[in-house]
């Protein structure tokens, strides 16, 4: 593996909260730990981040966006350029990068190194390119008037992101938003902060001027919640629960009406025809599932199979679940790690155990998998309906629902039964029940014969109470500008 082999002990430089370019103690003086979840021990104190910190960090970066600053008088495609050259100081560094988050999360390093990382430069480097494409439009208005409009950056923009993808949630939130010209205020999740302040130094390596960029670690309720009910933030967007993201909208509608975008959870169906190609259906939807140890807001958790075929998927996909490799995220053969923390392993147990309460026949796993640390075993259930609690609330963890349907028809309003709307699939070798299935179902994205398979220039999102917005390609953008009509009486107008 050489150059790309996983440190397994990296140095941890940066545990302090980033403001206007200098890592700085938390006001209270509080510390947190961060947490190793392949032992549960805590690998590093992390300068705590509250309301006073946020009102620091919100203050830098509303001066950072005045009129006539360094940040709002840059060339656009100046801009890009300090896009690009992060991405650059990321792929430099991705060896450190990729090893921090497997510490941090316990994602197996290949995964953190040829995905994550790779995945974050890519969407950098798409939002460079779009810095200075950025424009308005000339219109013919009525009357004596020429009108134009300019697609002005909003301001201050509060980020929040989970723990699960943390440097590529980081790079979805601050691309954008940078690209646009706004300047900002992150908090990664309490249980993932090492990447992202890592990041910071790199922000300044590569001359953001001081106040664009600023990271607050913390708690939700604390820091969290001191950005989303800020009244000099101009704009948030968040990733996580269905649950914090009300409590987003909620004191976005109490303070300042900020701008809200969201996106949360999911529990995608994932639809397999009798015609499709079985070995490669069980194999995309093993992975829809099993993919980050289940950690995946649009995992397919909802696996819906032709009853003809039924049998034979379920003993494939127990036979592919026992062979998937749990273990040290340091291994080059390991598919999943653990859980990131005793609550979402708690709670996926909890769940697992009402599955089996409830009626679901388990194939697999079901239990810990070692003595230490939040690892879960690979498990399947079958005979899975509709209404048992394991069908229709997010597990995000390693168990795979598989349940059976009859046809089209039947299948349809069963897979939109669901108050999300995150992702949906459909495996198929006839174009007319996948694009049937494509245009019927109430998801941000379709996959058809394939999953997850997302890109920087494709938007992302959800339908329903997945959330509001798109992330990534040019629908991203919209969420980071804000549309300036000028209108202008002049003498004459002439076609
Ligand atoms: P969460 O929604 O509580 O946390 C996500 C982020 O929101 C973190 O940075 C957290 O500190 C912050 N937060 C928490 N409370 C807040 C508040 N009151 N105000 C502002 N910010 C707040 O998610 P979780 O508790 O870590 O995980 C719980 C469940 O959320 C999971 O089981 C899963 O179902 C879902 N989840 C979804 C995603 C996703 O990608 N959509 C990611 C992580 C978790």
């Amino acid at each position: 593996m050489g150059d790309n082999a996983p440190i397994a002990d990296p140095e941890i430089k940066y545990t302090q909260i980033f403001i206007n370019n200098e890592f700085v103690k938390s006001v209270s003086g509080k510390t947190f730990p961060t947490n190793n979840p392949c032992t549960g021990e805590p690998i590093v104190q992390i300068q705590e981040g509250d309301k006073a910190d946020v009102d620091k960090a919100v203050s830098a970066a509303k001066a950072a966006f005045k009129l006539g600053s360094p940040w709002r008088r840059m060339d656009a495609s100046q801009r890009g350029r300090l896009l690009n050259k992060l991405a650059d100081t990321i792929e430099r560094d991705g060896r450190q990068l990729a090893s921090l988050e497997t510490l941090d999360n316990g994602k197996p390093f290949g995964y953190a190194f040829n995905f994550d990382l790779v995945f974050a430069i890519k969407v950098l480097r798409y939002y460079a390119g779009w810095a200075d494409k950025i424009v308005g439009q000339t219109i013919p208005s009525d009357g004596d008037f020429f009108t134009y409009t300019r697609h002005e950056p909003i301001g201050v923009c509060g980020q929040i992101i989970p723990w699960n993808f943390p440097l590529l949630m980081m790079s979805w939130k601050i691309a954008p938003a940078l690209a646009c010209g706004n300047t900002l205020v992150l908090k990664p999740a309490e249980q993932t902060p090492l990447t992202a302040l890592f990041v910071c130094a790199l922000v300044k390596e590569v001359g953001f001027p001081p106040g664009v960029v600023n990271v607050v670690p913390g708690y939700g309720p604390t820091a969290g919640a001191a950005i989303s009910n800020h009244m000099d933030v101009d704009k948030i967007a968040f990733t996580g629960s269905t649950e914090v993201g009300r409590l987003i909208l909620e004191a976005a509608g109490k303070s300042n009406l900020k701008e809200v975008s969201l996106e949360l959870g999911g529990k995608s169906p994932n639809i397999i025809f009798a015609d499709a190609d079985l070995a490669d259906a069980v194999e995309w939807s093993h992975n829809a599932l099993f993919a980050n140890s289940g950690q995946a807001c649009s995992a397919g958790s909802r696996t819906y199979v032709e009853e003809s075929i039924y049998e034979e998927f379920v003993k494939r996909s127990v036979e592919r679940a026992k062979t998937r490799k749990i273990g040290n995220p340091l291994d080059a053969d390991t598919e999943s790690g653990p859980q990131i923390d005793e609550e979402q392993f708690n709670k996926i147990l909890e769940l697992i155990k009402s599955g089996e309460e409830e009626g679901a026949k388990m194939h697999c796993g079901g239990k810990r998998f070692g003595d230490k640390g939040y690892f879960i075993e690979s498990t399947v259930f079958s005979d899975v309906t509709d209404d048992m609690r394991i069908a229709r609330e997010e597990i995000f963890g390693p168990v795979m629902q598989i349940i059976k349907f009859k046809d089209i028809d039947e299948v349809i309003p069963r897979a939109n039964d669901t108050s999300y709307g995150l992702a949906a699939a459909v495996f198929t070798k006839d174009i007319n029940k996948a694009i049937t299935i494509a245009n019927s179902v109430q998801a941000g994205s379709v996959f058809v014969n394939c999953y997850n398979s997302l890109s920087a220039n494709t938007p992302f999102g959800g339908f329903k109470e997945s959330g509001i917005g798109r992330e990534l390609g040019s629908y991203g953008i919209e969420h980071y500008s804000e549309v300036k009509t000028v209108t202008i009486k002049i003498p004459q107008k002439n076609s």
